[in-house]
């Protein structure tokens, strides 16, 4: 007999968008939903009285372990942000901070419901080790940049990608998968990427980069190679049907073709966006291009929280601003993004609440003022919900936060641990 859970007495939402009273059975073994409605007992109940049983959301593009930088540096243009705030302070990474900053960002995603992300980051060892306590599902890698460094060092670099890459794609009883993540097509050498991107290939790993975020970034490509960016990615064998990029957010109709006739999938970030004032990425017209389109938090140091709830209606906005019609990105459009857009983009079999996908679930609270009346779930989970609205986190079967109580780690040592290791790491890099 295999052990079960049920989350029962609440509203389901199912995958076409409407909602039923009902229990979600879960086999906890297999870590799949094996009823959806009237379900028999389990051998464990999580009770979802008043509440809204929703897949867990999908972050698909994080840098976790810098939750130790939110409000680090602010209010200032990528580049500069990078280069005079943002790098300087990775360099002074010492051992165990990137552990104790994955942890604090795990903690804060279940908190939120968020039962996916993808990651890249450097010491992807800590960052899968913290994943393995946490009990969420990732796909991992290993940011490479080669700008400014000798190619002894830029090919180091891209080998430690790939070899972490091959090591952790299916790690954690296949929670954890893994992508080859060359951290965008400026800062890696065009050799590296050929190279490289063709490797990631025969090691059957996709491959996941920052593109057009900026028109900083777009610029060089047009003059060095003539040709937009994601031709150019293309070019160098980018954009096969698993891989996925961050950002998309200068794109043009024929790079939005592109996307579409190659099957990748791309990364909204609109907090992330506003805040760089990178601009506003046309999701509206890559969704009615057919392109598969994914939300991410981006790192805590551009956001400034890793809630998925905030990226969900901020893209609902955003896409209304940047097309100056409301019905663009409508509600449903940004839930079908955080949740079985992100499983897509990231090859996870979640993202709906359906006999045999993963159980990975996020139960809402929705007896609170905020989300009173309910003429629609899903407009409250767009435009009214928060991260804190979630009562209950389920990943894979196994309850990670019950009544927001976060079960893996003792929560209040992860947050004193990472204050305390992100105060060392400013003093460090403010010598
Ligand atoms: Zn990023």
């Amino acid at each position: 007999m295999s052990d079960t859970l049920r989350v029962a007495g609440g509203a389901v939402l199912h995958p076409d968008f409407t909602v039923s009273d009902g229990d979600v059975l879960v086999d906890r073994d297999a870590g799949e939903i094996i009823a959806v409605g009237d379900t028999p007992a389990g051998d464990e109940t999580v009770d979802a009285a008043g509440c809204l049983v929703m897949p867990g959301l999908v972050n698909a593009h994080c840098h976790v372990a810098m939750t130790l930088l939110r409000g680090y540096a602010d209010d200032k243009q990528l580049d500069a942000w990078l280069q005079e705030d943002i790098w300087p302070a990775e360099a002074e990474l010492a051992d165990g901070d990137i552990r104790a900053g994955a942890r604090l960002g795990l903690v804060e995603m279940i908190r939120a419901g968020t039962t996916a992300f993808a990651d890249m980051y450097f010491e992807v060892p800590e960052v899968v080790d913290a994943i393995t306590e946490a009990g969420l599902r990732a796909r991992v890698g290993h940011g490479v940049v080669t700008v400014g460094k000798d190619d002894a060092d830029a090919v180091a670099d891209n080998e430690e990608a790939l070899s972490v890459a091959r090591e952790f794609n299916d790690a954690a009883d296949g929670r954890i998968t893994s992508a080859y993540m060359p951290h965008s097509l400026t800062t890696v050498g065009e050799e590296y990427l050929r190279e490289f991107v063709a490797a990631a290939r025969e090691a059957d790993v996709p491959v996941h980069f920052h593109a057009n975020e900026t028109e900083q970034e777009v610029e060089p490509i047009v003059d060095e190679h003539g040709s937009r960016p994601l031709e150019y990615a293309a070019d160098v064998g980018l954009l096969a049907e698993d891989d996925f990029l961050a950002h998309g957010v200068h794109t043009t109709a024929g790079e939005i073709e592109l996307l579409a006739e190659s099957g990748a999938s791309v990364v909204h970030c609109p907090a992330s966006n506003m805040k760089l004032a990178s601009g506003m990425a046309p999701v509206q017209a890559m969704r009615e291009a057919g392109v598969t389109v994914a939300l991410g938090t981006d790192g805590a140091a551009s956001n400034n929280d890793l809630d998925v709830f905030d990226e969900l209606r901020d893209a609902a906005m955003l896409g209304k601003l940047q097309t100056g019609a409301a019905d663009a990105v409508p509600a449903r459009a940004a839930v079908e993004m955080a949740t079985a857009g992100g499983a897509a983009a990231l090859g996870f079999d979640s993202g709906r609440i359906e006999v045999g996908a993963n159980a990975d679930l996020a139960v809402v609270d929705f007896d609170v003022p905020h989300l009173t009346p309910v003429h629609d779930h899903v407009s409250h989970l767009a435009y009214a919900a928060t991260g804190q609205d979630v009562r209950h986190t389920i990943c894979d079967g196994e309850v990670l936060m019950r009544d927001r109580e976060v079960l893996p780690f003792d929560e209040a040592a992860v947050r004193e641990q990472a204050a305390q290791r992100a105060s060392e790491l400013a003093a460090r890099a403010g010598e």
